[in-house]
């Protein structure tokens, strides 16, 4: 099996786009740990390199927050296994 992996080109058409990472930071009024986990919560036709406000919300205080982050980049991986190549 072999592996390869590369980068993809975004804006992304894509109205749910959801991928396996958390941002997780204190609370900036009771510093209690706010999670905001990207596959629940999607992004919708983000664009690559450009500021996206997030909200976050605290159980803790019941106060939500704003945050702005950025896609820098999205990595993917394929794999295949050559020796099931046909000929067409
Ligand atoms: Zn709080």
């Amino acid at each position: 099996m072999k592996e390869l992996k590369g980068q993809a080109d975004i804006p992304l058409d894509d109205k749910k786009f959801r991928f396996d990472a958390k941002v997780t930071e204190p609370c900036p009024s009771c510093k209690q740990e706010i999670t905001r986990d990207f596959e629940d919560n999607y992004l919708s036709y983000p664009d690559k390199n450009t500021p996206i406000n997030i909200g976050l919300w605290c159980q803790e205080c019941d106060k939500e927050f704003e945050l702005e982050i950025k896609i820098t980049s999205i990595e993917v991986s394929i794999q295949y296994d050559a020796s099931k190549m046909k000929e067409l």
